[in-house]
Parts: C-alpha cells; structure tokens; sequence
C-alpha cells in the first residue's frame, strides 16, 4: 500500500463518541483521509466544529472543524464510510449506503449477526472477510462490522485458548467504562459514587459473539465454535477501558504454565502485514499482583493492544484471568480502523 493515493473516508455518526474517536485517530492516518461527516439532521449543515460536543482530549483537528455535516444519505464525497451510528437508525441507514455501492465498515449492533456479514477482529479471524462475497447489496457495496466493545476483549483472550486447547464453559464479569454509553450517556447521579448491575441488551452480545468470532468458515458460511458464556455486564464509573473478569473450562487438559505459554506465544495472522495500526504484541500478559487497571493501561500503545492479568486456577471452572481493553479505540473506532485496513490488505477496498 503507498500513501500516493489515500483512500477518501466518510464518518456515520461523526458527531457521536465512537464518531468523535474516528476523526481523532483518522487525523494523521496514512492510508486514509476524512472527506465527509455525516450526523442526525440535528447535526446537518453545521460546521463540524459548531455541530459537534467535542470530547476529545487532544484538540480536534483544523481541517476537520470547518467541514460541513451532511445528511446521512448516500452521495458522499468519498470511497467508503465508516459508521459509529446509533443502533436505532443503523439498519436502515447502513444499508442504504451499501445499496448504493459503497463498503460501510460499521460499529453498531444491527448486522453483526447476520449469516454473510463478517463479525471482524483482524486478528482473530481474518479469513471471515470472505463472507463479503456472498452479500447481496450492490456490486462493489458491503457491510463489515466490529464486535461489541467488552466482546474485542474476550473473544480476543479466549482466541489462544480456543486454538490451543478448545473450550466448553466460560464465565465473564465486566466493569464497563462510562464512554461506552456515548455521549452524554448515563446521568451522573446515577453513577457517582457507584455501580450500575444492568446494560440493555449488552449480556446477549457478549454471550453469543464469541462463538462467531471464533467459528469456522465453512463453504456453508461460519460453523459457530461450540462453547457456553455466561455474562454479568455492569457500569462502573471509569472513563475508558471495560475491564473482565473471566474463568475459564477447557476442553482439553493443561496447566497453569500451558495457559500462561498460550497466551504470551500467540502469534496472529496479521502480525507480518505490517498495518498501521495493529499492535505488536497483540495480547499483552502483565506481571503485576494488582494489574491491568484502566488508568494504568488502557491508553498504552495507542489503545489497541488487549490486556491480560492475575492469570490463576479458578475453583469453580478451570483457570481465571483479568482482561482490560479500551473500549472506544480497540473496542470501537481503533478496531474499525484496523477492519478497514485488513481489506485494503486483502484487495476488497
Ligand atoms: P452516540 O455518542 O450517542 O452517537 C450517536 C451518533 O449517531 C451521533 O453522531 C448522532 O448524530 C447519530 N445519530 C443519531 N440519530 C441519528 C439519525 N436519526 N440519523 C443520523 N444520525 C443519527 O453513540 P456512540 O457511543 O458513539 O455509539 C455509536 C455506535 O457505536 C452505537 O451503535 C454503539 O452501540 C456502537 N459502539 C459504541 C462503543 C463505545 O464504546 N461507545 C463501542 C462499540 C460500539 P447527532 O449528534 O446529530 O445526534
């Protein structure tokens, strides 16, 4: 890939926090480049700059804050969009966009499981990008989704497990960052100072993904990966990073050195393609008695990496661990990016 022609870049929800998180990471891209914003009609003819509620904690880029915000209705100025649109308009909007011929690289939950759309982490299942094939929406126009964000971590921590020695039975308690509920999200009275034991629909994600993530592309589509998840999905007051608490059965027998090895020895598919932004290493195994903790970790490396810690026997499953991911870069806009990467790679982009 030269850097002679960037590849022009529309944002779906550009306005949003996982929007937001795309045009703070796109800034500098060196495949990429943002040709237009879309929002709400809320949004729509405003200068980005004047639209936006910028959260940011670096400035929001020049060139980007006089843009104007279009509509979201195909005919953007560019070559494919991404999307951190929300779930209550992304169907439809969506596939709008792919009707229209272009590819839509989307974060919302709408089409993630459907049969012929890929359910994406690069490094985890890259070959799954050739259900692109079987769409139906237009000749050159394809939807490629990214998980939820607290599934990016697990399913990402379960990876060498489940090559290395399959799994029967997996149990996972998250402690999930205030940024995963976009912007403004939760009330603050209802969160200081406190833990909020519910989030709508976020349990079913996190127990059916997986099983995708790790499935088997067959000739018929993806054969699902035959294990059970139980989720408990809480709110707690961090600002970024959805950290796991996770016990696992396997299928086959192995020590705590085995595990350890598995993880720390994982090597990805995409580890040689040299994207821009895949970290190296990908699963970071952390030493420390007390670690990974959101403040400490999750914004190293750019985000990308998935954290794992406190790896021990568990008394009720088999072994325990502690998994942290950032959950709007990895989890969401970062993760997308690197999707739209691998299928530069791969030629579908
Ligand atoms: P958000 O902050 O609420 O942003 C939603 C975006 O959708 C805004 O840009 C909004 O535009 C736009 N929008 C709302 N109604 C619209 C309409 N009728 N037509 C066009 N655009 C409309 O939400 P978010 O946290 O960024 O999440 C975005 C998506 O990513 C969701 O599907 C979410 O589930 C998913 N996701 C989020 C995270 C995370 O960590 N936050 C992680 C993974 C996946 P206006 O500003 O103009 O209203």
């Amino acid at each position: 890939m030269t850097t002679d022609r960037k590849r022009r870049v529309g944002i779906l929800g550009a306005t949003g926090a996982v929007g937001q998180k795309f045009v703070e990471l796109l800034a500098d891209h060196p495949w990429f480049k943002i040709t237009a914003v879309a929002a709400s009609e809320r949004s729509a003819g405003r200068a980005y700059g004047d639209a936006v509620n910028w959260i940011g904690s670096t400035p929001l880029p020049g060139g980007i804050a006089g843009m104007p915000v279009s509509a979201s209705e195909p005919g953007l100025d560019c070559d494919f969009v991404f999307s951190g649109l929300d779930s209550s308009v992304a169907f439809e909007i969506e596939g709008n966009f792919a009707r229209s011929g272009l590819p839509v690289i989307s974060n919302a939950k709408n089409y993630r499981m459907q049969p012929d759309v890929p359910l994406l982490i690069p490094e985890v299942n890259p070959d799954h990008t050739r259900l692109i094939k079987s769409q139906t929406f237009s000749d050159r126009g394809y939807i490629v989704t990214n998980p939820n964000c607290s599934t990016v971590g697990l399913a990402s921590a379960l990876k060498p497990l489940y090559d290395s020695f399959g799994l029967t039975k997996v149990i996972v308690t998250t402690m999930q960052a205030l940024s995963g509920a976009g912007y403004p999200g939760v009330a603050s009275l209802d969160i200081l100072a406190n833990v909020v034991p519910h989030i709508g629909g976020e349990e079913d994600k996190v127990e059916t993904e997986p099983q995708k993530l790790l499935g088997k592309l067959t000739d018929d589509g993806i054969r699902y990966a035959d294990f059970a998840v139980s989720a408990h999905c809480n709110r707690v007051p961090v600002l970024d990073g959805h950290t796991e608490c996770v016990s696992v059965q396997l299928a086959e027998r192995a020590s705590l050195d085995d595990v350890r090895q598995a993880f720390e020895s994982f090597v990805s598919d995409i580890d040689d393609l040299g994207l821009p932004f895949a970290p190296r290493p990908f699963i970071r195994v952390l030493p420390g008695a007390a670690d990974p903790q959101p403040r400490k970790h999750v914004s190293m490396h750019g985000g990308m990496p998935v954290w794992i810690g406190r790896l021990r026997p568990c008394n009720v499953l088999e072994f325990r661990f502690v998994v942290l991911v950032h959950n709007t870069v990895r989890g969401a806009a970062g993760g997308a990016i690197l999707n739209a990467e691998l299928l530069v790679e791969q030629g579908y982009l």
